[in-house]
C-alpha cells in the first residue's frame, strides 16, 4: 500500500509550488487564491510508493465552501497516512487557525513553514520549534519556491506517518473541553478513537454534516444538545462562536510567544508602497488600462506580429511549403495527396501554428503579471466596480483565468459559494478573450488592420466592458438580483517572477496550443479538405466552387447576412470555428491557399474574401470572439451549470451578445457611409432595448432595501 501524505493549507501559501516541487509535475500555480478547485494526485520523485495530494486552499474546515467540502472528505473519509500543513511564514497567525483544526482529525500532522525566503528577508523571527511543540507536531522550514529543504519535510512526513501522534494543543477552556468530554463519550462507540476528538467538537458546533454523517439516536442528540447549551449558557455566546473565538485566543498567545517581528505593522512594506499607487481609487484603473494596452500591444500587435509575419510568410509559407511540394513531387505523390498536405495540412495547421509566437508573447506577459502578484491587485480593483451592482470581484477571478483558456475559467466558478453568482459567472467567464481566440484576432489584425495599436487590446476591453453591462442588466433580472457575497481577499506581497515559474507557465499553455492544432485542428483540416475537394460529382481538383464545402457555406449563410459576412467563406469559417476557435484562422488559411496561387500572400486571399472591407472585417471578428466559446468550454458550461436549462441559457445568452454585437456594428458602420435599411432599424432598437436593460431602475432594489429594514429591526 503506498504511504498517502496531503497538502493542506490556506489559498495562496505555496502548496502548487510544493506539490510541483515534490512529484516533479507542472499543475497551475497561480498568485491568487481559489486556483487548485480539484485534488490533485503525484508520486513523490525518488520514492515510487508515496503518493502526495495536492488540495484546494482552505481557511478552516466548516463546509461552508466547496473547497472545504472537498478537503474536509477527503482528510476525513479518505484519512491520508499524514498531513503535510502548509503555513505560509509570512501570515502565521491567520494560517494557524486551520492548523488547529488539522490537528484535531487524528492523522499525524508535520508543518511545514512556507515563504522562509521572504520571512528571513523581512527579518522576522519564528520559533517553530517551539510552535510544533505547542501544536503537538513536528515542524520544519521551508521554501517552496526555491526548493528549500522541500525534499527534507517530505521525509519528514513520511517519517511522523507512522508515529503515534502527539498531545492536542490546549485550545478551549474548562468549560468547553467539559462538553466536548461528554460528548466524546456518547459517540465513543461509533467513531475510530483517533476522531473521537474531531466529531466531538464539530457535533458541538452543531455541524450538520457531521451530525448526518453519525447518524445519531435521538437520545443521544438531545443529550449531546444539553451539553452544548448549558456551555453556550455559561458562556453567553453560540457554540460555533464560541470555538472559533477561543481558537483565535489560543493562536494569539502562542504567536505572542513564538514570532517576534522585526518591522511593526506601522511601518510600510514596499508591497504597500506599489498598492498605493496601483490600487489608487483614482489612478487603479488608468494604470490597469496602459498595462493591459501594453500587454496586447507588444504581443500581437508589434513584436509579436513581426515574429508571425516571419513564420506565416517565410517559415510555413514560402520554406515548408515549397519544400513539402518538391519533396512530394519528387516522391511521385499525386496531386491529390499533394493538396492534402500542402494546402489541407500546411495551409490550415500551418496558419494557427504561424501565429504561435504571438500567443507565446501573450501568455509570457499575462504569466508575468500574473505571478509579480499584479493580477490579484486587479481582482481587488474590479471588486469595487463589480460591487456597484451587485457582483463580488471573487467573479473577476475566473475571467481572469479565462484569458488563457475558458476551460479552467468555468471550472474555477466553483469557488463562487452562492449559486446565482456562481451560474452568472459561469455565463460571462468566457467573455474575456482565450489564447485561441486572439489567435482570430492576430489574424484579422493582419487582414484588415495592419499595424494597428488599438484592435487587440480593444477586444479585451470590450470583453471586460460585455461583462460589466450584462453584469449590470443581469442583476436587475428576478433571478440574478440580490447583494453581492462579501469577498476577502489576501493580497500576496509583490514579487519579481522566477524564470523558472513563468517558463513553466508560458510552456503549459503554448504546448496544450499546439497538441490542439496536432489533434483537433488537424482533424478538422483533413474534414475541411475533403469537403473543400469533393463534390457531388465526385474529385475536384481545382473546382471550389462545386464542393460540398461550398454547398454547406450557401446553406448556412443567410445566418450571417445581416452581420455583412453573409459568404459561404465567412459562414463556414464561424461555423467551423465552434469546434475550436482558432479553427477560424486554419479555415480561413486553406480556403485562402486553394484560391490563390501566391502562397505568400495569405492576408490578401483573406482580405479579398471580405470585400476588402474594414467593417465586414471587424464584423466577422466580434462575432467569432463574442459569440458562445468552443465546444469544449460551452460542455464544460453545461457540466457545471448542472443543468439543461441553465446549460442552454449560458450557450444562448452567449450567442446571443456576440450575433447582435456584430449586426449592430455592421448595420451601424454601414449605415454611416450611407446605406440605410431595414437592418439599421433592427441596429437601432438593439441599442435601445440593451440600454433599457443596462440603465433602468433595479426593479428589485426597493425589495432588498425593505428586506434590509426587516432584517435591521429583528
Ligand atoms: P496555492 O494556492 O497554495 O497552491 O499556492 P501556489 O503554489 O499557487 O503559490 C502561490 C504564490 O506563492 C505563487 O506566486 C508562488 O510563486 C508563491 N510562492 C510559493 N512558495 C513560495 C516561497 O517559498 N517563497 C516565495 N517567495 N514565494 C512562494
Ligand atoms: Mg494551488
Amino acid at each position: 500500500m503506498a504511504l498517502k501524505i496531503a497538502l493542506a493549507g490556506n489559498p495562496n501559501c505555496g502548496k502548487t509550488t510544493l506539490f510541483n516541487d515534490l512529484t516533479g509535475s507542472t499543475q497551475y500555480v497561480g498568485n491568487w487564491p481559489g486556483v487548485t478547485v480539484e485534488k490533485k494526485e503525484g508520486r513523490l520523485i525518488g520514492h515510487r510508493d508515496v503518493i502526495i495530494q495536492d488540495l484546494p486552499g482552505i481557511y478552516s474546515l466548516s463546509p461552508y465552501t466547496l473547497e472545504e467540502v472537498v478537503s474536509r472528505n477527503y482528510l476525513v473519509n479518505e484519512k491520508p497516512d499524514v498531513i503535510l500543513n502548509i503555513v505560509d511564514g509570512t501570515n502565521i497567525e491567520r494560517n494557524l487557525y486551520l492548523t488547529t483544526q488539522l490537528v484535531e482529525i487524528g492523522i499525524p500532522v508535520v508543518i511545514a513553514f512556507n515563504m522562509m525566503d521572504l520571512v528571513r528577508k523581512s527579518g522576522d523571527q519564528i520559533d517553530t520549534k517551539k510552535l510544533g511543540k505547542e501544536l503537538g507536531c513536528e515542524t520544519i522550514e521551508i521554501s517552496a519556491l526555491h526548493s528549500d529543504n522541500t525534499k527534507k519535510a517530505a521525509e519528514l512526513a513520511i517519517e511522523q506517518a507512522t508515529k503515534k501522534k502527539g498531545e492536542l494543543p490546549h485550545v478551549f477552556t474548562g468549560s468547553v473541553e467539559h462538553a466536548i468530554a461528554h460528548i466524546e463519550e456518547s459517540i465513543e462507540t461509533l467513531v475510530p478513537a483517533e476522531q473521537l476528538r474531531w466529531y466531538a467538537v464539530k457535533l458541538f458546533e452543531r455541524d450538520s454534516k457531521a451530525t448526518e454523517q453519525l447518524k445519531l439516536s435521538a437520545d443521544t442528540k438531545a443529550h449531546i444538545e444539553q451539553h452544548i447549551a448549558d456551555c453556550e449558557k455559561e458562556m453567553d455566546d453560540d457554540a460555533e462562536s464560541i470555538i472559533t473565538n477561543q481558537r483565535y485566543t489560543c493562536i494569539q498567545k502562542l504567536v505572542a510567544d513564538t514570532v517576534s517581528k522585526k518591522h511593526t505593522s506601522e511601518q510600510m512594506t514596499t508591497s504597500d508602497k506599489i498598492d498605493r499607487i496601483v490600487t489608487n481609487r483614482i489612478l487603479a484603473l488608468p494604470i490597469f488600462a496602459v498595462i493591459m494596452w501594453a500587454v496586447y500591444f507588444i504581443s500581437v500587435t508589434t513584436l509579436g506580429s513581426w515574429l508571425t509575419d516571419w513564420t506565416n510568410d517565410v517559415l510555413f509559407g514560402t520554406w515548408i511549403t515549397n519544400g513539402a511540394t518538391a519533396g512530394l513531387t519528387a516522391l511521385g505523390a499525386s496531386d491529390a495527396v499533394i493538396s492534402l498536405l500542402v494546402d489541407g495540412i500546411i495551409g490550415g495547421v500551418g496558419t494557427v501554428l504561424g501565429f504561435v509566437p504571438q500567443m507565446i508573447l501573450l501568455f509570457l506577459c499575462l504569466s508575468i503579471l500574473e505571478d509579480s502578484g499584479y493580477m490579484a491587485r486587479v481582482a481587488f480593483i474590479m471588486d469595487r466596480i463589480f460591487r456597484r451592482f451587485g457582483l463580488s470581484g471573487k467573479s473577476f477571478i475566473p475571467m481572469l483565468v479565462g484569458t488563457g483558456c475558458g476551460v479552467p475559467a468555468i471550472m474555477a466558478s466553483r469557488t463562487i459559494e452562492n449559486e446565482k453568482d456562481r451560474r452568472m459567472t459561469i455565463l460571462l467567464s468566457t467573455f474575456l478573450p482565450c489564447g485561441a481566440k486572439m489567435e482570430i484576432v492576430a489574424m484579422m489584425t493582419m487582414v484588415c488592420f495592419p499595424g494597428s495599436m488599438f484592435v487587440a487590446p480593444a477586444m479585451y476591453f470590450l470583453g471586460l466592458g460585455i461583462v460589466v453591462f450584462s453584469g449590470i442588466a443581469l442583476k436587475k433580472t428576478k433571478y440574478f438580483s440580490g447583494d453581492p457575497a462579501p469577498f476577502v481577499m489576501e493580497l500576496p506581497a509583490y514579487h519579481i517572477p522566477t524564470v523558472k515559474g513563468v517558463l513553466i507557465h508560458v510552456w503549459e499553455r503554448a504546448k496544450a496550443f499546439m497538441i490542439k492544432a496536432g489533434t483537433i485542428i488537424f482533424t478538422m483540416c483533413i474534414v475541411i479538405w475533403f469537403l473543400m475537394h469533393f463534390g457531388p460529382t465526385g474529385f475536384l481538383p481545382d473546382d471550389i466552387d462545386a464542393s460540398f464545402l461550398r454547398y454547406i457555406g450557401e446553406g448556412l449563410s443567410w445566418i450571417f447576412k445581416p452581420l455583412g459576412f453573409g459568404t459561404w467563406q465567412g459562414a463556414v469559417a464561424s461555423v467551423s470555428a465552434e469546434v475550436a476557435k482558432e479553427q477560424a484562422t486554419a479555415t480561413l488559411g486553406m480556403l485562402a491557399h486553394a484560391a490563390s496561387d501566391d502562397e505568400t500572400d495569405v492576408a490578401a486571399a483573406i482580405n479579398t474574401m471580405f470585400g476588402g472591407s474594414k467593417l465586414i472585417g471587424m464584423s466577422f471578428l466580434l462575432f467569432n470572439i463574442f459569440d458562445a466559446p468552443c465546444m469544449v468550454a460551452i460542455a464544460t458550461a453545461f457540466r457545471e451549470q448542472a443543468s439543461r436549462k441553465w446549460g442552454w441559457i449560458t450557450f444562448g445568452y452567449q450567442m446571443m451578445v456576440g450575433y447582435c454585437l456584430s449586426l449592430c456594428v455592421y448595420q451601424i458602420g454601414a449605415w454611416v457611409s450611407g446605406s440605410f435599411t431595414f437592418g439599421t432599424v433592427v441596429a437601432i432598437a438593439l441599442i435601445l432595448a440593451a440600454c433599457y436593460f443596462v440603465f433602468r431602475p433595479n426593479p428589485y432594489a426597493k425589495k432588498r432595501t425593505e428586506y434590509r429594514r426587516e432584517a435591521e429591526r429583528a
